[in-house]
């Protein structure tokens, strides 16, 4: 991480107690606007002591559900409801989110691969490094509200990483089960030096990331799952007064605890063609068994070829899309994983 400082400027007061609601201005040099900056906008609530909850949404510009259940907790939360300090960027990537794109048009880079960031680079680059070396430092809590983008689906799902330290594991664990998503998932992921969620943990934050559906679109059942969730985490942390509302007090099943702990877990197509699903989300696959086929629609003549999955467990996202390239995840499968003692 670069110690230069940030280039991005803001009149938020980070230690002034009360709403304000502005933006995070990134320099943006461009052939219209010599200038110009990308307003990031932000709202900050404060009251008193208590943890600070730092939440983002739109880090890829085609995933929704985040976005809008921050945007209604921004509008909806007054400061006197609060203990504590909430910072919530409910689109960090504005011109990810205009083009409804996963990753920028200004510099072609994924937001959630360029963490931590640099301070003379891009403008992807430097968001980054201003959410390291500003926001994840002002925050006790730091929560990533993703969906799958446009090229996969998830059940609804909070990520935690499996952690060294038994206290912290404990203490992830449980604002994930607060979350009350239907799937809490320990990920070990395989270069995972570079995302937000992990940054934030190496700077010793709880740090979650919430996959809520996906395929570009917002489905009314996932949004409710994700403006709960961030409720729940809001009691659970005592940053607001109440207690947390289980999944069965909305009628849903509970959180189901899973683990997708190594590559094995993701099956890719290898052919170029036309994807036909045989599982649907949330069904029960054995290893060995076919996820679905390729089609080779110009050349009927030939057999279609499956995509095996190479761990028994249940499907848990699936790509949407049904043209396929070698080398497309075309479905995750998750397994129980052993309820802590
Ligand atoms: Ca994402």
């Amino acid at each position: 991480m670069t110690d230069a400082p940030s280039r991005i400027a803001t009149d938020i007061d980070f230690d002034r107690d009360g709403k304000q609601a502005s933006f995070l201005r990134a320099p943006s040099s461009t052939n219209r606007s010599a200038y110009g900056a990308v307003p990031i906008p932000i709202t900050v609530i404060k009251n008193g002591r208590g943890p600070t909850l730092l939440m983002t949404g739109a880090v890829h510009g085609d995933e929704y559900e985040g976005p809008i259940a921050l945007a209604k907790l921004a509008r909806s939360l007054q400061p006197d409801a609060v203990s504590g300090r909430l910072i919530l960027l409910p689109a960090l990537n504005p011109p990810a989110l205009l083009a409804g794109a996963r990753l920028s048009p200004v510099d072609g880079l994924n937001l959630n691969r360029v963490f931590p960031g640099t301070a003379d680079g891009s403008l992807t680059s430097t968001i980054a490094h201003y959410v390291s070396t500003v926001l994840i430092p002002l925050a006790d809590i730091v929560v990533d509200l993703h969906s799958g983008g446009a090229t996969l689906d998830y059940i609804p799902c909070v990520l935690l990483r499996e952690q060294a330290d038994p206290a912290r594991m404990r203490a992830t664990l449980a604002a994930v089960m607060a979350f009350g998503a239907p799937i809490a998932l320990v990920a070990r992921e395989p270069d995972d030096t570079v995302y937000l969620d992990t940054v934030a943990e190496r700077l010793g934050k709880i740090a979650l990331l919430a996959e809520l559906g996906g395929a570009a679109t917002v489905d009314k059942g996932n949004l409710a799952i994700a403006e709960l969730g961030v409720q729940n985490l809001l009691r659970h942390f005592g940053l607001v007064a109440g207690a947390v509302v289980p999944p069965a007090g909305v009628g849903r099943a509970a959180t189901r605890l899973m683990q997708t702990p190594d590559a094995a877990c993701y099956a890719t197509a290898m052919e170029d063609g036309t994807y036909e699903p045989f599982v649907a989300l949330g069904d029960a696959v054995a290893a060995g068994q076919a996820l679905g086929q390729i089609h080779f629609l110009q050349r009927h003549d030939r057999a279609p070829v499956a995509v095996v999955s190479r761990r028994s467990g249940r499907l848990i996202c699936r790509r949407p899309l049904a043209r396929v390239e070698p080398g497309d995840c075309v479905g995750i499968v998750a397994c129980d994983y052993p309820t802590p003692g």
